[in-house]
């Protein structure tokens, strides 16, 4: 069977920026998405498709903000990704967007050009929360986005949240969840919340303003998530993701499963199974070098056969399926519970990590501590 590959396309353009956002975007200025348009097809273009990464069954616009493009020049994305790819007729195509910022044409529209799931970034559902973090919408455009995108015709659509938002109570929170459920989306990712050092919220913390909650509040939050999650028959099938059967992310599945997959635009990042590479950050650089005819990739590493292995290892510990140990042992030829004697004894001592008949993976404790278990295996 041909795998099959996923495309990433980056739109980096926001009407504001949240105050604890350290994505590739900007404002949104029209001459310059229209350049950035254009440059983003020439790069579609200009990829050279071996037969390995022709067939494509999944398309995820990310920013940003992608709709802060209008429909007709999404369409002409899409339409350079089928004249590029072979693109499966039951391909998911999701984009991100923000609530309140969005006709019931435009989810129309959206659907007419092939878009068949959203991913809203609602956050939170508290007024106050939401002007803290800088967010254009309200909780009740969030609910209101739900209802219109439902009444355009989509049924696959996620909602994020943010777990850990400076001065969060709980009782904010599992109102925020309560919130989330009753909507009955069929998907729900949740970040707990982490800052760079330069982002407006941490210099507002650092000034006194706003008080970060304690990490024990945090991690009771996500357990509280998890069990509430649960209980509304969601399987939570990737640490920071739950889902109603049949609903998971089949794009981001491709991340962690160690799928290939495009990736065009600025920032963008892919993977062909053997290379990941990453394209510039800096928008300006990247319109200058597409517009020169040149490459816009500023990292290439080529994976070796130790680190494909151990990629594979910390990707699918992230997965409630964990790491099929036979089926590891038959593609990379090492005997997980030999090579990492010691590393899983401390991990299980731990509670970190559990073993059920050939499956490895990672404990309901050790989901708040993952990076913890994951370095043990990098
Ligand atoms: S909408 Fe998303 S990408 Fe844009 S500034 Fe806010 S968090 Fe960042």
């Amino acid at each position: 069977m041909i795998e099959q590959a996923g495309i990433y396309l980056h739109i980096p353009f926001c009407a504001s920026r949240c105050h604890y956002c350290n994505f590739a975007t900007g404002g949104y200025e029209s001459e310059l998405a229209k350049r950035y348009v254009a440059a983003l097809l020439s790069e579609i273009e200009r990829a050279e498709v071996t037969d390995a990464m022709r067939h494509v069954d999944t398309i995820y616009f990310g920013g940003g903000t992608p709709t802060t493009l209008s429909i007709e020049q999404l369409d002409s994305i899409l339409a350079a990704c089928h004249r590029k790819f072979s693109i499966a007729s039951k391909a998911e195509i999701t984009t991100e967007a923000n609530p309140g910022t969005i006709s019931t044409e435009y989810f129309q529209g959206l659907r007419a050009i092939g878009f068949n799931r959203l991913s809203f970034g609602v956050q939170s559902f508290d007024d106050a929360e939401l002007k803290m973090i800088d967010r254009v919408h309200n909780a009740n455009d969030a609910r209101a986005a739900v209802k219109d995108a439902r009444q355009a015709g989509f049924e696959n659509i996620s909602i994020d949240l943010i777990a850990g938002l400076p001065e969060q109570k709980m009782a904010t929170w599992q109102n925020n969840l309560a919130e989330a459920f009753a909507l009955a989306t069929p998907h729900i990712s949740v970040y707990l919340l982490e800052l760079y050092q330069d982002a407006p919220l941490q210099h507002r913390i650092t000034r006194g303003e706003l008080r970060a909650i304690d990490e024990d509040l945090t991690v009771a939050m996500y357990y509280v998530l998890v069990d509430a999650a649960a209980q509304q028959s969601f399987a939570h099938y990737e640490i920071s993701n739950w889902a109603q059967p049949g609903f998971e992310s089949r794009h981001n599945l491709k991340y962690w499963t160690g799928a290939p997959y495009w990736a065009f635009g600025v920032s963008a990042a892919g993977y062909d199974g053997e290379t990941r590479w990453s394209n510039t950050r800096n928008l300006n650089e990247y319109l200058k070098r597409i517009e020169a005819g040149e490459s816009p990739v500023a990292e290439r590493t080529e994976l070796s056969a130790e680190d494909k292995q151990s990629e594979a290892i910390f990707l699918q510990l992230r997965l409630q399926h964990g790491v099929n140990l036979p089926r590891h042992q038959a593609q990379f030829g090492v005997d997980v519970k030999v090579r990492y004697h010691d590393e899983i004894g401390r991990l299980q001592e731990a509670g970190l990590l559990e073993f059920e008949k050939d499956t490895m993976r990672i404990s309901r404790a050790g989901k708040v501590l993952a990076n913890e278990v994951f370095a043990v295996f990098i």
